[in-house]
């Protein structure tokens, strides 16, 4: 009888592009293989245990979206919700909810163009010209139409890993420069039809609207890499003329569509959705039109990306 060490354990399923974490006190579901999850068995109106609220990051920081169905939260509970992921800030850019100087809102009326939403056609990160860009928005629905007007996510670090040696190589030495000054002046030469709604005022600083930032961040803890690089916002490569800059950008743009990197989620009223804005792209839907979608969320500082 051999006394070899056995051999036949079963391979951890990968979910993600890591191996499923094991989790006890919440219910997980995967919504595709390339990130996203539902979480079943929390309520986010009361005060989260250690041990809930633990697994609750950890399934946050392997999906990158999480999900929690029918949370009926008051401004408050949404905002201390929010407060476990970092301290929550205003935005320069985004319109403001029923006066919450710290919570915004994107919102388009049943007789309202597509337009109006800066929720743009196309995968984006939120405010990347800011210094310390946003780690995470924390968004509930209170209005969506019957079908339509779903959120997609595209995983960065999907996209990221998946790239040549050679371009990884050039793009780990490349810094981007990110910019939000010339938003409202964009905004205003638009025809009133096509304008984004944007908020009227803020305190924010000339310069603290464009900032440098890595084409590839890592997780400050666990220092696995992820493209930074989208269009929104984005000016050029740093040391490169703005027609290379947007020959790569356009090809590196167009990795992020494609559909082994994404999951979509269907909201419904009180859906609670968080996700990552530093490893992972997002976009609105915006196939549905006379009807109502009104969603309103938190935004959560992160660190300067390195
Ligand atoms: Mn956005």
């Amino acid at each position: 009888m051999s006394l070899a060490p056995k051999t036949d354990a079963v391979p951890p399923v990968i979910v993600a592009g890591l191996p499923m974490p094991t989790f006890r006190r919440i219910g997980v579901e995967p919504i595709t293989g390339a990130c996203g999850c539902e979480i079943s068995g929390v309520d986010l109106k009361r005060p989260l245990d250690a041990e809930t609220l633990a697994e609750i990051m950890l399934a946050f920081e392997h999906f990158l979206v999480i999900v929690f169905r029918d949370q009926d939260l008051t401004p408050e509970q949404h905002k201390a919700f929010s407060r476990c992921f970092g301290e929550i800030t205003e935005l320069p850019q985004a319109p403001l909810y029923d006066g919450h100087r710290d919570m915004q809102e994107v919102r388009r009326e049943a007789h309202e163009t597509k337009n109006v939403v800066p929720s743009f056609e196309h995968f984006h990160t939120d405010s990347p010209f800011l210094e310390r860009p946003p780690l995470c928005v924390v968004m509930r629905a209170l209005a969506v139409p019957l079908a339509g007007g779903d959120t997609a996510f595209s995983n960065a670090y999907l996209v990221y890993e998946d790239l040549s040696e050679g371009l990884k190589k050039l793009l780990d030495g490349l810094k981007v420069v990110y910019s939000g000054k010339d938003i409202w002046a964009k905004n205003e030469k638009l025809p009133e039809e096509k304008r984004l709604r944007l908020r009227e005022g803020h305190s924010f600083r000339e310069e603290d609207m464009e900032n440098i930032h890595p084409a590839v961040r890592r997780h400050p803890r666990t220092g696995r890499k992820a493209l930074f690089v989208t269009s929104a916002y984005f000016k050029r490569f740093v040391g490169w003329s703005e027609a290379e800059s947007r020959a790569l950008l356009d090809y590196l743009q167009s990795l992020a569509q494609q559909m082994h990197y994404q999951c979509r989620v269907k909201w419904k009223r009180d859906t609670v959705l968080v996700w990552d804005n530093r490893f992972l792209l997002h976009r609105g839907v915006h196939d549905f039109s006379g009807e109502r979608r009104h969603l309103i969320r938190t935004t959560v500082i992160g660190e300067r990306p390195i």
